[in-house]
């Protein structure tokens, strides 16, 4: 398997939530280990909620470690007095964002060092109603990030300097025509030109 065919998952992933994150941008993330097992495949899914980057570092350590998912779960329902069925509700729940960057940091336990992360668009450097992505990734001790494209955002934009100051090797431009489409609707929108009839 080669960089665009995961990335083409993590566009896929994406996809399902095509203008359902404005006034975000529809961003898709895949993550592998080191022999290139798909560990979490994660989608930004609403505006306020996790980033795509965060939906599959948490899918993929929910799997890895059932001990991850149960402490979650009963931290989060203390917290905010909701409860998950099973561990796909959990997964594919909106989760809010704070306490989630939160857990993940407290308690990744390195089960993500030297994994790779495929992300439609440059992971966000800043931190806005989320904590920013591109540290996420960089204290999870990932190796290598690959991007779609860039993210022109200013605000945003930086996500990649950041990835490589943590150590991480970083590879633009994979299936960018694709990652440039994906995020078209978030580009117009901004620019006050999007409408849906
Ligand atoms: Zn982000």
């Amino acid at each position: 398997m080669n960089d665009e065919f995961y990335m083409d998952l993590a566009l896929r992933a994406a996809w399902r939530y095509q203008a359902l994150t404005l006034p975000n941008p529809a961003v898709g993330c895949v993550l592998l280990d080191r022999g290139g097992r798909v560990l979490g495949i994660g989608a930004h899914k609403k505006a306020g909620f996790l980033h795509a980057e965060a939906n599959a570092v948490f899918a993929a350590l929910c799997d890895l470690d059932a001990n991850f998912a149960q402490d979650f779960a009963r931290e989060y329902a203390r917290e905010f007095g909701v409860k998950f069925q099973n561990l796909e509700a959990l997964k594919s729940a909106l989760l809010q964002p704070s306490f989630t960057y939160d857990f993940i940091l407290n308690r990744h336990g390195g089960l993500l060092r030297g994994a790779c992360a495929y992300v439609t668009l440059e992971p966000c450097a800043h931190r806005g109603r989320t904590p920013s992505c591109a540290e996420l990734l960089a204290q999870l001790g990932l190796s290598r990030v690959v991007i779609g494209t860039r993210d022109t955002n200013a605000q945003a934009a930086g996500g990649a300097e950041i990835l490589r100051r943590g150590g991480i090797e970083v590879k633009f431009d994979v299936c960018r025509a694709a990652a440039t489409e994906l995020a078209e609707p978030f580009y117009l929108a901004r620019e006050g030109g999007f409408c849906f009839i």
